[in-house]
């Protein structure tokens, strides 16, 4: 017999997954159980699949409460796509849409809207570093704007947003793809959420959009213009089957829904991932040599940023850190630094040994 040997991944995406869903694909890779036929080899036009798919739309309602006045869309594309379907689906002429300067992935998200419409930057953190989110007062919206994009987790920086930023009657929509499903979010405060798969949900392939359905309203008028594909409301009318979806990452996302509702839901592993974040924030702040990148009341849950004294002791740190078996711990290679990406499946004996080495490192180098 081989033995199966992992380590802790602590990758920023595509991430670890929970090993029981490893597990589990890969008992029934060769035939789903009842069905005789591969999730890789199963048409997306097959009554087996229209259940995966709305198995999962099920467990993702439950999951998040999703009131019934919203539409969920397994799309593809990333959330990269999601920057240009936003404003092509919600941005009419002469309009201005808000946009809240985060992070990198904001600034991204930004530059698309600009090739579409009028955007106004309502805040930015830029010109600190995006060390933190911005306080209420920093935020100017635009009264009648045609939404506000929010990042809600800024996977690059290490910062988080704690509370929803009010908006008034203007529609929200939050980039939510490096803190989906990692605690409770009140749908019904958005109009629009987005996330890529590939952190909190499943693998790569797959975006999750769940959509207020007052807003399919401003697709269809664009249906003449718009490329079909990038019509809202062509993928909420054909339940995500307009064309052939990312059959097995919908699937594979699926039974991740099923662990995390098995887990107790998203207060249970909200608590979870605050206990594995305050071990390695407390180690962070214990002595002085490693030093956190975020601002205390931004931290991230999900993306632990800090550096070392120098960029030499930073290289060897993640040298010896990768054959002590822990990977992935290199920043963004826009930032610098460490970056411990800790999602919903990361294990918290990972942390625990993640603490220990840096304990050790820091006597052996401090
Ligand atoms: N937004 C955020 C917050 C992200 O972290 C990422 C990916 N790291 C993206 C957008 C881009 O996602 P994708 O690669 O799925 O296009």
């Amino acid at each position: 017999m081989t033995t199966i040997h992992r380590v802790f991944n602590f990758a920023a995406g595509p991430a670890v997954m929970p090993v029981p869903v490893l597990e589990e694909m890969q008992r029934d890779l060769l035939a789903l159980p009842g069905v005789g036929i591969s999730i890789f080899e199963i048409s997306h036009r097959s009554k087996e699949f229209e259940a995966i798919l709305a198995q999962a739309e099920a467990d993702i309602r439950t999951l998040a409460s999703i009131p019934g006045n919203y539409r969920v869309l397994f799309l593809q594309g990333g959330a990269s796509l999601q920057f240009s379907m936003v404003p092509m689906n919600l941005l009419d002429a002469g309009a201005t849409a808000d946009y809240i300067d985060t992070g990198s992935w904001a600034e991204k998200a930004i530059k698309e809207a600009k090739k579409v419409g009028n955007v106004h930057v309502a805040a930015s953190t830029k010109a600190d570093n995006y060390s933190r989110i911005p306080s209420a007062p920093e935020i100017r919206l635009t009264g009648g704007a045609a939404y506000v994009h929010m990042t809600s987790n800024n996977t690059i920086e290490g910062t988080e947003w704690k509370t929803i930023p009010s908006t008034g009657d203007l529609p929200l929509v939050s980039d939510t793809s490096s803190d989906m499903f990692s605690r409770p979010i009140d749908v019904a405060k958005h109009a629009l959420i987005y996330a890529g798969a590939q952190k909190n949900m499943g693998p790569a392939g797959l975006t999750l959009v769940i959509i207020r359905e007052d807003l399919l309203e401003r697709s269809k008028a664009r249906a003449q213009s718009l490329p079909t594909m990038m019509n809202y409301a062509v993928h909420a009318e054909n339940k995500s089957l307009y064309n052939t979806p990312p059959a097995v990452a919908v699937y594979a996302t699926g039974l991740v829904m099923k662990w995390l509702i098995a887990q107790g839901g998203l207060a249970a592993i909200a608590a979870v991932n605050e206990r594995k974040a305050a071990k390695l924030y407390a180690e962070i702040d214990r002595s002085g040599f490693y030093r956190g990148t975020a601002a205390k009341d931004s931290r991230s849950l999900m993306n632990v940023t800090f550096r070392l004294p120098s960029e030499e002791l930073e290289k060897t740190f993640v040298q010896d850190a990768t054959a002590a078996g822990l990977d992935g711990l290199k920043g963004h290679r826009a930032v610098g630094g460490m970056r411990a990406s800790i999602y919903n499946a990361f294990p918290e004996a990972g942390v625990d040994a993640l603490v220990s080495f840096m304990q050790d490192f820091e006597r052996r180098r401090g």
